[in-house]
């Protein structure tokens, strides 16, 4: 069945549906096992199948989970276009990989983060070099992850947050979400971590586009995430600034809703270390387009709370305790709408995604 049934309640339903349908699709998953298990000590990998010439020049990578928890978005959508048997519609010459969990930790265990707390959307930078400073996080460090997650303490640091906010006048707010969200390498149990040296999902990443996409000369990403925006709504969204050739071609193919991060239209702040911009740096001998298909579920501020909560649980709680069940639930419901019209949604506006992906890298426009 296509639709809301290639959705999956866990991180293991996910991996067995995505396996059964590349087996049916006639093709074969190759699993790169991630040395931790899951919370019921399932085993962890990240899957990938290709489909396609395997010479093929042109290529669309469709990767989930690069925030765990989001993997429940990503993988449907996979699993929704295989079953749709939409590679039978392949043009020449086109290939498509599916990356399947990539960071299969925090998918398994309900986290946006890996193993290490790491956000592996900000782990793309150079860690040879100086790291990216982020005073605003050094403030803000200890309110937003507070030793306790009491009801006073989320009381009292709300109206930290909110003082903070005061003082940096009409642009507290988005300050605030800059500080908060644009990634800090000085915290490591605190929130939008970036990591102290390249992450196994990064070094999994690296490793299959090193096997797989050498030879490639047009390669489109799409890296599926949630959490950000109006619910149900699938921004398309690119790192790159909107006077580029990167946002131009984004635009040509996906339409000009197309968002920049790093030019303020974005649902998402402009972010260090971010993965579309790490796949971007990995293929040289390749023109790149690439967006993150940013699916929207709850209200920001529930969001930034659950993110808070599950930081605390971590860090000082019990995620086994009933306590740690409940901000389980709040976490799971913060980045997965367990909804049918969400769930279809979600592969509606992929599969529009993925076919303009498909039929934008055979355009010859040299933007
Ligand atoms: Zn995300």
């Amino acid at each position: 069945m296509i639709g809301a049934d290639s959705f999956s309640s866990s991180y293991s339903e996910a991996r067995e549906k995505f396996q059964e349908a590349v087996v049916a699709a006639g093709g074969g998953a190759e699993s790169f096992k991630h040395p931790g298990s899951g919370p019921s000590g399932e085993e962890l990998a990240t899957d990938a199948a290709w489909f396609g010439p395997s010479e093929a020049s042109r290529v669309l990578v469709l990767i989930s989970g690069t925030h765990g928890v989001e993997g429940y978005c990503g993988s449907g959508a996979q699993i929704d276009w295989l079953r749709r048997e939409e590679f039978k519609l392949l043009p020449a010459d086109t290939g498509v990989l599916i990356i399947h969990a990539i960071n299969p930790h925090g998918f398994a265990w309900t986290r946006r983060v890996n193993e290490d707390n790491v956000d592996v959307n900000r782990n793309w930078v150079d860690f040879s070099a100086p790291l990216p400073s982020n005073p605003g996080y050094v403030e803000l460090a200890e309110i937003l992850c507070p030793t306790e997650w009491t009801v006073e303490a989320q009381e009292a640091t709300a109206r930290d947050i909110a003082t903070w906010q005061g003082s940096r006048g009409p642009r507290g707010a988005a300050d605030f979400r800059q500080a908060v969200t644009g990634g800090q390498y000085t915290h490591p149990l605190g929130l939008f971590f970036g990591g102290s040296g390249p992450s196994w999902s990064r070094r999994t990443q690296t490793a299959i586009f090193q096997k797989y996409l050498a030879r490639a000369k047009r390669v489109g990403v799409i890296d599926y995430h949630t959490g950000l925006g109006p619910c149900g709504y699938a921004e398309r969204l690119t790192v790159f600034p909107s006077e580029g050739p990167e946002f131009k071609r984004a635009s040509t193919w996906f339409g000009t809703a197309v968002t920049s991060t790093k030019s303020g239209t974005a649902a998402s702040k402009d972010v260090t270390g971010d993965s579309i911009g790490g796949s971007a740096a990995l293929l040289p001998h390749a023109e790149f387009t690439g967006i993150g298909f940013e699916v929207g579920t709850v209200p920001t501020p529930r969001v930034l709370q659950a993110l808070r909560a599950d930081a605390w649980l971590h860090a000082h709680g019990n995620p086994r305790s009933e306590q740690g069940r409940q901000l389980k639930a709040e976490i799971r419901a913060a980045f997965y709408c367990e909804t049918d019209w969400w769930k279809g949604m979600v592969a509606g506006q992929s599969l529009l995604s993925c076919r303009q992906a498909i039929a934008g890298l055979a355009l010859q426009t040299g933007v």
